[in-house]
């Protein structure tokens, strides 16, 4: 249910508030521009309960929440919510660009791409630390050594970072050196996890499954969201489809639909959907144009010998060419890159 706040005074908030938790409900308060609501959430069936709140004067009106998304929707926040990583504004006009390796190898791959991106004016250094592989024998991560690594290199080239947590075990670990928490593909309905990160104070990288509906997404970012945790940002990264000639064809259809249902920003991974090189900068102009809040792109000094998604990893120079295309968009999105 969706109280809608006649008065934005604290003590007023906090008084309904008290009331819903009371109830038996979750009270989550959106502070927006033009109104201030508080969702409650919980058991629907105790709804004509929430509507006698209307009796109060400070309460304009007690609605239900037609969508199985409560708090990731429109209904509760008409204006789009901006998420902080470490001083860097993802949504609401600002475009974000998160770039960086796959997989973190040395101290050294991690500095020469840190200081790349930072120069091309990348905003969020990424890096994995922990790998999702297809395969066991596959490359793993450089697991805790290299979580350091991406916090010590993203401090000295002022980029905040984000970096894949892959268990509900590894979150306290990685929650302490990351400034941003990925969860990837393959996590993406791994409810545990979901539920861990959305008890921390730390903003979510949420990736679209590959094989996800747009409202399994949504449920997924409703998740973290229902822990208490607002700073979730919805990741666009492609699906699985009969097309072998792309990695997981970019849904570009996916950033219009999701802004319809949701306020949270999204973001799209021209990378991990191409699986190619050359079609990297081709897919971060379609997304720009297409209206998203940033980009993920993976960048290495020297990807034939990466460890993992050489293929499709944009050398510094090609990240470059990338940055200067799609500034033009940017400025007739009206977006500050
Ligand atoms: C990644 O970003 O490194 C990654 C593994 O992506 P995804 O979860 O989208 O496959
Ligand atoms: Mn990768």
């Amino acid at each position: 249910m969706i109280i809608v706040m006649a008065s934005r005074e604290k003590s007023d908030v906090e008084h309904v508030v008290s009331r819903v938790e009371e109830m038996g409900y979750r009270a989550h308060v959106i502070w927006g521009v033009e109104r201030t609501v508080i969702a409650a959430v919980g058991d629907e069936r105790g709804k004509h309960r929430l509507t006698a709140l209307e009796a109060l004067p400070h309460v304009e009106q007690v609605f239900p929440i037609l969508k199985p998304f409560k708090l990731a929707g429109v209904e509760v926040r008409h204006e789009p919510s901006v998420v902080e990583v470490g001083g860097v504004k993802i949504g609401g006009g600002h475009f974000c660009v998160v770039a960086g390796p796959c997989s973190v190898e040395s101290e050294e791959q991690i500095n020469v791409t840190a200081k790349a991106v930072k120069e091309a004016g990348a905003h969020l250094l990424r890096g994995g630390a922990f790998k999702p592989r297809t395969s066991p024998y596959s490359f793993q991560g450089m697991e805790e050594e290299g979580l350091l690594l991406l916090e010590k290199a993203g401090k000295a080239h002022g980029l905040p970072v984000v970096t894949e947590v892959m268990t509900v075990e590894q979150v306290p670990l990685v929650s302490a050196h990351a400034d941003m928490l990925q969860i990837g593909a393959r996590n993406m309905q791994n409810y545990g996890l979901l539920k861990a990160v959305g008890q921390t104070d730390k903003p979510v990288f949420l990736k679209r499954g590959m094989m996800s509906t747009i409202n399994e997404f949504l449920m997924s970012a409703e998740y973290i969201m229902s822990e208490g945790n607002p700073n979730v940002v919805m990741c666009e990264r492609g699906i699985r489809t009969f097309e072998t000639e792309t990695r997981n064809p970019l849904d570009i259809q996916a950033v219009p639909v999701l802004r319809k249902y949701t306020h949270l920003p999204v973001v799209v991974d021209p990378s991990h959907a191409s699986g190619h090189w050359d079609l990297v900068t081709p897919m971060a102009r379609a997304a720009v144009a297409a209206g998203a809040d940033g980009i993920m792109v993976e960048v290495h000094p020297d990807p034939e010998v990466a460890f993992s998604d050489g293929q499709q990893s944009l050398k510094p120079e090609k990240f470059q060419d990338l940055m200067t295309q799609i500034r033009p968009l940017a400025d007739v999105m009206n977006l500050t890159l």
